[in-house]
């Protein structure tokens, strides 16, 4: 069988799994879980898995909601990144019951080229992309060691083999003052509140000074308690991200500069904790990236290689792109314009559109595969762009 031959045997292969894969995206996104709670969705998934000849690790990396699935033996060996949590209140809105049915989908026919040529298949399910950066803990936990390249497809409004995702770390602050009668004894109170306000009139001033790309920004936790009380307490949950590692560096420096501001000003007296996770920027193998957009091309979904006019936050699989050569296409489910994180964006994660962005995100993942098992020199080339530095 030649390589054309095998790639229309795993595009037939996704094809056959079409309603399997339908149901198993649309169970989860009617039964959203929050971050490290993905139990039902985790279940599904590895029963899905044990089905079609994956052996599977349940819990790994002590977190109850991880897994792994493996086929096959030795080298190359190929990871399948699945996501499959919720946010709150809004559902599947950022689509990671797609990412999940696209990932075990792409798997399951990939398996064709495993039994063709060698190598192993891996299906990490990483747990609470959202709120906590489950890849995070997990990259630190050893789960993608000796692993040659790992891919996962995320909806949203643009196709785009490339994904720009900011450096990110989070901050929370704290302002303690002194209460006092407001309008009885204000000379008696140090208003935690004004602190706050100060250093977000001083973040705003260093946005405009700052690098194209890096963000700030944060929202008021607590603004005190009642009008007639001088606020004695404030707190607050910030964001800052950079295009890369050293700038997120010096940038954390200057944001925390504008909370020494308000303390200072007001004389309250500052908290803060720089968050234990810090996202790493996404490192996008470009040899991955073009060999999964051709693929993707001859199913006949136009995609640039990446998309000047998507937009970019911040993912966990960046962190994953720093020890294994990676990528995070974006396949589009919706028109630009709609955001994830909206109701509208959560709709269309049970469409027909997200159920065919998730079917052609596996087919070109499973065509990659073959690409990477059926030529040694492919594989060869995606690890020497990922062992120069800053490739
Ligand atoms: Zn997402």
């Amino acid at each position: 069988m030649d390589i054309a031959e095998l790639k229309a045997s795993v595009i037939a292969r996704v094809e056959a799994q079409r309603q399997q894969l339908r149901n198993l995206s649309l169970k989860i996104h009617s039964n959203p879980e929050l971050g490290f709670k993905e139990v039902k969705a985790a279940a599904w998934l590895t029963q899905y898995l044990e089905k079609n000849g994956f052996s599977v690790e349940r819990s790994i990396c002590e977190l109850e909601t991880a897994f792994r699935g493996s086929y096959g033996k030795g080298k190359p060996a190929i990871a399948l990144v699945a996501e499959y949590d919720a946010l709150p209140k809004l559902g599947h809105a950022c689509g990671h019951n797609l990412i999940a049915g696209g990932s075990v989908g792409a798997a399951v026919a990939a398996k064709a080229a495993i039994d063709r040529f060698g190598g192993s298949l891996q299906v990490i399910g990483t747990p609470a992309e959202e709120l906590y950066g489950g890849k995070v803990i997990m990259v630190e936990r050893g789960a993608f060691d000796s692993l040659d390249a790992a891919m996962m497809v995320h909806p949203g409004s643009h196709n785009a083999a490339v994904t720009p995702a900011l450096a990110c770390i989070a901050l929370e602050v704290e302002f303690f003052g002194r209460a006092a009668h407001a309008a009885g004894h204000p000379e008696a109170g140090i208003n935690a509140l004004e602190a706050m306000l100060l250093s977000f009139a001083a973040i705003n001033s260093l946005r405009q000074h700052i690098k194209d790309k890096a963000r700030i920004h944060g929202i008021i936790t607590d603004g005190g308690d009642a009008a007639n009380i001088v606020p004695d307490h404030s707190a607050g949950n910030f964001l800052v991200r950079a295009e890369d590692d050293a700038y997120l560096d010096e940038l954390k420096e200057r944001a925390l500069d504008c909370f020494v501001g308000g303390a200072t000003a007001t004389g309250a007296r500052l908290e803060y904790r720089w968050g234990e996770t810090r996202y790493a920027p996404m490192r996008n193998n470009l040899t991955l990236a073009r060999l999964f957009r051709q693929n993707m091309q001859s199913l006949g979904r136009q995609m640039p290689l990446s998309d000047p006019d998507r937009s970019f936050g911040s993912t966990d699989m960046g962190n994953v792109s720093q020890v294994v050569p990676g990528i995070h296409p974006g396949v589009a489910i919706v028109s630009p314009g709609v955001g994830n994180h909206s109701p509208e964006f959560a709709l269309a994660a049970a469409s027909e559109a997200g159920i065919g962005g998730m079917l052609d995100a596996a087919k070109a993942m499973a065509m990659t595969i073959v690409d990477l098992v059926a030529i040694p020199e492919t594989m060869t080339r995606v690890k020497r762009e990922f062992g120069k530095k800053n490739g």
